[in-house]
């Protein structure tokens, strides 16, 4: 466990505590994009005023320029108070199986459910890290059907692999000495080579030993070393342990918390799950991430690392 892991609020008392003020939060912000210090992203100086015309907002010493607080996070520009979007996030983060937008709007008392939707769409947006690294190692890949609902209709359940009115899932386990460390989740168009290579070489490093069925939409994916076990009597939860129970618990998940998933924005909702799933043991880093903090946060300017070289 890190440093910063263990000084992150245990509970919500400590965390109501700790956030209780605008200004708590924008000093959280603060120490979180500059630990060294304010740095300018315009000319990389490191001296500035903090404005008293504008909230939580730094005007270099050198070049003038205004830099917010909130700059380059999802909160930029936001009308709602800083300890509102850091509530949400911390439930976003913290709660194992998410929190619906009405569920938000009553915890936090938001005035319509329409402000509620609109922070859980953003905070949802902010869970896949442009920069991920692809998995590698040893990854088990397999692919599944999910039963979807419309406003009036039951859950459908599907059989079999053809793809006629149900969504198609791809998904991907990385294995490290015997469990599971991080995974990805796509929806595609249907079980054949073209949409399985495309997952599979996007999700993957080169080198990566892939364990598959012996489905042959798998086979000759250039820059892999690929193992597909014939399954025969052998039952895919034991052969492909790990996807399995991904897949399991995805479903699980999906009738649970939304009742049956639907069509419209499946993307978003697999992004959720794979988010949540892949920091289940880094909240922390899953509340900076919701954020915004950390992985959008530019490196320091050339000049700066020189200096402290220097
Ligand atoms: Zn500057």
């Amino acid at each position: 466990m890190s440093a910063s892991e263990r000084r992150f609020p245990r509970s919500l008392i400590e965390f109501q505590s700790r956030f209780a003020t605008e200004s708590a939060c924008a000093q959280y912000l603060f120490e979180r994009r500059w630990p060294q210090g304010f740095v300018c992203p315009g000319c990389g100086g490191g001296r500035a005023w903090l404005l008293k015309s504008k909230a939580f907002t730094y005007e270099c010493a050198d070049c003038d320029r205004q830099t917010s607080v909130t700059a380059g996070t999802i909160m930029h520009a936001s009308k709602l108070p800083l300890t509102i979007w850091f509530w949400a996030a911390f439930l976003m983060a913290t709660h194992s199986n998410g929190i619906s937008a009405l569920q938000l709007q009553n915890q936090l008392g938001l005035g319509s459910y329409r402000t509620a939707w609109m922070l859980c769409a953003k905070l949802r947006r902010a869970m896949v890290n442009p920069e991920r690294e692809p998995l590698s190692g040893l990854v088990e890949a397999d692919e599944t059907i999910i039963p979807f609902r419309t406003k009036n209709d039951p859950v459908v359940m599907p059989a079999g692999r053809s793809g006629i009115g149900k969504m198609l899932v791809a998904g991907a386990v990385e294995i490290d000495s015997g469990k599971p460390r991080r995974a990805r989740l796509k929806v595609i168009e249907g079980f054949g080579k073209h949409e399985l290579h495309a997952f599979v070489l996007g999700a993957v490093a080169l080198q990566t030993r892939l364990v598959t069925d012996d489905w042959p939409s798998y086979r000759n994916i250039p820059a892999v070393r690929h193992n597909a076990i014939t399954l025969g009597p052998m039952a895919a939860h034991i052969a492909l342990p790990w996807i399995h129970r991904l897949f399991s618990n995805l479903k699980r998940w999906g009738l649970g918390v939304y009742h049956g998933l639907r069509k419209t924005n499946l993307q978003h909702y697999l992004d959720e799950f794979v988010f949540r799933f892949n920091r289940r043991r880094t909240r922390h880093a899953a509340f900076d991430t919701l954020l915004g903090i950390g992985a959008r946060t530019a490196p320091a300017p050339y000049p700066v690392l020189i200096r402290k070289a220097a």
